[in-house]
């Protein structure tokens, strides 16, 4: 198997005494069935598995999804899904409609149309349950975090709003989600205020917010691109390590292709508000089947400045599309293989079945 993701361990030990399924003990998906029955293989084809939910089951699902502002279509019918423990890279330039598809997830940006469901159950309205499951970073700290709040109400304060035991008790949850984010949790610490933190430090902080309430789903969107380079890399790592300790699923936004092939599982990735091309990480970076997906990889070290960071948000050199196309491939204008088809109808993501890639001549 080829993988391009950095490689994680597994967190903790097998065991051999085991009732049950003998992974239960350490599986993020397990439910009651887990620990009292061995599961049978089963499956179709020449694929078995033998687990209790069929295999790694859709954790959260975006179907349909589409937001126009104005005359402006910013998202097209976006389908994604997210998978159990995986991280998902939500892939694509500046303005493709990342931030408005992760914030009509949130429920902070209203959809037009949009299907959201999590863990199989439709949801209609973000209620406090929802916000217990699924919790986003933004680009700034400056968004996740107040400036008038202390570290300790930052991060106590999704604690009281869902009133999660006693106030000894969200002290200590407080203290030991700071040391998981690598950050001090003395008294002196927690008195802190956003304008005495570094932009790491704010950051962390705003992952200590999110992940307080031990969530199941992570949003990330560009965690690390208002970051100096050396604090990115800590960053991300500490993302990637978070996701394996608690059994997170991530879904990481990002306008860089090196940073996604580094950190996930499955990629999305999306242009002028559709998804174009989607499957695992590995098989899409060797073998690209979308031309704008091609692009992407192509031009990811030219997208580099002499601190290996990642700054260009568009590919170079081609012009970027940036009013709504009407009909055809949102890519054609810029595609150096597009033929007359191509500008007159868009191609569906399951065009060349069975990988997944919106385009009629990949
Ligand atoms: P990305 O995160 O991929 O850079 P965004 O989702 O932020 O893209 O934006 C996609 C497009 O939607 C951009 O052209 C942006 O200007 C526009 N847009 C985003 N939010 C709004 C808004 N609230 N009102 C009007 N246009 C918006
Ligand atoms: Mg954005």
């Amino acid at each position: 198997m080829t993988t391009t993701k950095d490689l994680q361990g597994i967190p903790g030990r097998m065991s051999h005494h085991v009732e049950g399924c003998p992974f239960h003990p350490r599986c993020t998906q397990r439910i009651q069935i887990c620990a009292s029955g061995v599961p049978a293989p089963a499956g179709d084809g020449d694929r078995l598995i033998a687990c209790h939910r069929g295999g790694i089951v859709p954790l959260l699902e975006v179907k349909r999804c589409s937001k126009s502002f104005g005359s402006l279509k910013v998202l097209q019918g976006v389908e994604c899904t997210l998978h159990e423990g995986e991280t998902l890279a939500l892939v694509g330039e500046s303005g493709s409609g990342k931030t408005t598809l992760a914030r009509a997830i949130m429920g902070l940006v209203n959809a037009d149309e949009a299907e959201t469901l999590l863990e199989g159950q439709r949801i209609t309205k973000r209620t406090r349950d929802f916000y217990q499951r699924v919790q986003m970073i933004f680009q700034n700290p400056g968004e996740s975090i107040s400036h008038r709040l202390n570290v300790l109400q930052t991060v106590k304060e999704p604690l009281d709003i869902h009133k999660a035991g006693s106030e000894e008790d969200r002290l200590k949850r407080v203290r030991r989600v700071l040391n998981e984010v690598e950050l001090p949790s003395d008294d002196a610490f927690l008195k802190k205020y956003p304008h005495h933190l570094s932009a790491g430090e704010a950051q962390r902080v705003a992952i200590a917010r999110a992940l307080a309430l031990n969530p199941k789903v992570l949003i990330a969107d560009e965690p690390t691109s208002s970051l100096d380079a050396s604090v990115q890399a800590k960053i991300l790592k500490l993302i990637m390590n978070l996701q394996e300790k608690m059994g997170l699923s991530v879904l990481f936004i990002t306008h860089d292709l090196a940073l996604a092939k580094k950190t996930s599982d499955r990629l999305a990735v999306i242009l002028s508000g559709r998804i174009v091309e989607e499957g695992p990480t590995s098989e899409i970076v060797s073998h690209p089947l979308h031309p704008y997906t091609k692009a992407l990889i192509d031009f990811a070290p030219l997208l580099e400045d002499r601190l290996g960071r990642n700054t260009a948000q568009t590919i170079p050199n081609i012009k970027r599309q940036t009013s709504a196309i009407a009909s055809g491939c949102p890519y054609a204008h810029r595609c150096p293989g597009a033929k007359n088809r191509c500008f007159e109808d868009n191609p569906e993501l399951n065009a060349c079945s069975p990988r997944k890639a919106a385009c009629f001549y990949p």
